[in-house]
């Protein structure tokens, strides 16, 4: 009897759109080839607004690739999948980028529902999304990165006012340029690349907007290397690829807009170099209790050697053209091999677990 497969997409992220396309891919590669034979593809869609939505509409969504218009605002309660009928699914492949899917909180719910899911659960994907929790693990591991200072929302508004003396400290400790990020979020929404004092400022205040926890790093002039990681207990590493762009650092517009970013599978780096990087995405990994698949970014400062660890993406960008595949398939492993070991991988760490 073939495995039945729900897989969960859209969610209530800014990555709602990628989440659509990432699913298209991944229902295409189980329903090719021998996948066919193995696996059945249950679709289950989560709108914007969190209502989930099963059968005809979420195969209509993932077919235009268009989210569904949200036309009444849903009650509270009817978030809560009602009429979906979850127990017919023997294994979750949940592919929600962002806060409420890449965070923990669905790995949570399928974690009490008791039916094994791909990835990372609770602890690592929570971990892996805020930046702050992740550079901590990181350093713990020694993995080297950028120097970064944590900034709370309420330290920004306090009442009296210690706004001008902490941008002080940040100025001293971390100089320009600097990055402003909030920490809990992916797809570089709401970062800031600041020079000066007025942009440090108004950075911080449009980070606030986004998230209680704010991290502000000293920048660095480096080039973008990515290692894809797949796995359990004994992860293994992909071949090293990088990105490539002209704009002023790889935001929004440049990782989204078609031909603004280049990906170079393998980067042309020495094996020396590649091989410390392979070794490190596999540290990072296991840091901060990743499961299944990872991507690790990296800084790597040519002038130096040096190479800094800049996050883990714990579900990653997974449509056709993404990183993540694209590094496996350099690597040996094609698209629909992949999906099927990352549900092998689910399988066996559910059974370990429990
Ligand atoms: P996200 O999780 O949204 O991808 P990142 O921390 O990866 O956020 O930052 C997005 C991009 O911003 C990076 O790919 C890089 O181009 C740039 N960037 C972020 N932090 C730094 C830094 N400390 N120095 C130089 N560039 C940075
Ligand atoms: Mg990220
Ligand atoms: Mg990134």
């Amino acid at each position: 009897t073939k495995l039945r497969v729900g897989l969960l997409f859209g969610g209530c992220s800014g990555e709602h759109e990628v989440s659509i396309s990432s699913a298209r891919a991944i229902a295409k590669a189980l329903t090719t080839g021998e996948n066919t034979t193995r696996y059945e593809l249950i679709l289950v869609y989560i709108q914007k607004n969190g209502v989930w939505k099963d059968s005809d509409i979420a195969q209509q969504v993932l077919e235009s690739g268009k989210p569904l218009l949200i036309t009444d605002e849903a009650q509270r309660r009817d978030r809560i999948p009602q009429d979906i009928n979850l127990s017919e699914i023997d294994l979750w492949f949940p592919i929600l980028h962002g806060p409420n899917g890449e965070d923990g909180t669905i790995q949570g719910l399928l974690t009490l529902m008791q039916v094994p899911f791909v990835g990372s659960g609770v602890l690592g994907s929570a971990i892996g999304m805020d930046k702050i929790a992740m550079k901590m693990a990181f350093s713990q591991a020694g993995l080297p990165q950028v120097k970064y200072k944590l900034v709370m929302r309420s330290q920004i508004y306090s009442n009296p006012c210690i706004f001008p003396k902490l941008c002080d400290e940040l100025e001293a400790e971390l100089g320009y340029p600097c990055f402003v990020k909030p920490a809990n979020l992916g797809s570089s929404v709401g970062i800031s690349k600041v020079r000066n004092r007025q942009e440090l400022e108004t950075a911080l205040d449009n980070a606030a907007s986004y998230d209680r926890r704010i991290i502000v790093e000293a920048g660095v002039i480096a080039r973008e290397v990515e290692c894809a990681v797949l796995g359990t207990d004994r992860p293994k590493a992909s071949v090293v690829g990088e990105i490539t762009f002209n704009s002023d650092f790889y935001d929004y517009e440049t990782k989204y807009t078609e031909g603004k970013a280049d990906l170079f599978i393998p980067a042309k780096i020495s094996d020396e170099i590649a091989n410390k990087i392979k070794e490190m995405a596999v540290e990072a990994f296991l840091a901060v209790d990743a499961a299944g698949l990872g991507r690790v970014d990296f800084f790597y400062v040519e002038k130096t050697g040096e190479i800094l660890i800049n996050e883990i993406n714990t579900l990653p960008g997974f449509t056709a053209t993404s990183m993540y595949p694209q590094l496996w398939a350099a690597t040996g492993v094609s698209f629909p091999e992949l999906v099927h070991q990352l549900i092998q991988f689910a399988l066996e760490r559910h059974s370990e677990i429990k």
